[in-house]
């Protein structure tokens, strides 16, 4: 059976970050759906179209990554992807404290869906998309912490 799994997010933009994590789960999984969630009340920075096509350039090396956007709970969609796994990435402790909550209430929710933590390569575990967002805002030089595509 074909191991799919689902890494959902804002990448509100897609960072380095971002791609190290999809690049180590793709080696891990014969399929990772990245998924940009979006609901109409989280105000973002980029549009979700805009936010797909970045990720999509950045991960056209990697034939075993789709991206696709969703509304509603994570959880869901894992199922209705039939994906066993859910990934998230970890860059430090305090990434583990509110990680872990949100998986045991997605544990509850759906028992067959497994939450698994990526560790952070050590370089990019500074790297935030709120950081990039607030680089952007006030002109600085964004580029050294994003994928070549995000561009504006
Ligand atoms: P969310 O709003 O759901 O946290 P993000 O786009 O901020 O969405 O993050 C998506 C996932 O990527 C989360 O699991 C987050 O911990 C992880 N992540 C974000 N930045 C990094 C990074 N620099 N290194 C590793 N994982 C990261």
């Amino acid at each position: 059976m074909l191991k799919t799994a689902v890494f959902p997010g804002s990448f509100d933009p897609i960072t380095n970050g971002h791609l190290d994590i999809i690049q180590k789960a793709a080696q891990l999984f014969d399929k990772v759906i990245v998924a940009v969630g979006h609901n109409a009340d989280k105000a973002s920075m980029f549009s979700v179209e805009q936010r797909l096509e970045w990720i999509k350039q950045s991960c056209a090396h990697l034939p075993q990554v789709e991206v696709k956007s969703y509304t509603g709970l994570t959880i869901a969609f894992c199922q209705e992807q039939g994906a066993a796994f859910l990934i998230r990435g970890l860059r430090s402790g305090l990434d583990f404290e509110y990680e872990q909550s949100i998986a045991f209430a997605n544990k509850e929710m759906n028992a067959q869906i497994e939450t698994v933590f990526l560790l952070s390569s050590p370089s990019y575990s500074n790297i935030s998309s709120t950081i990039v967002r607030d680089v952007i805002k006030h002109k600085g030089n964004y580029k050294a912490f994003v994928p070549a595509a995000v561009q504006f």
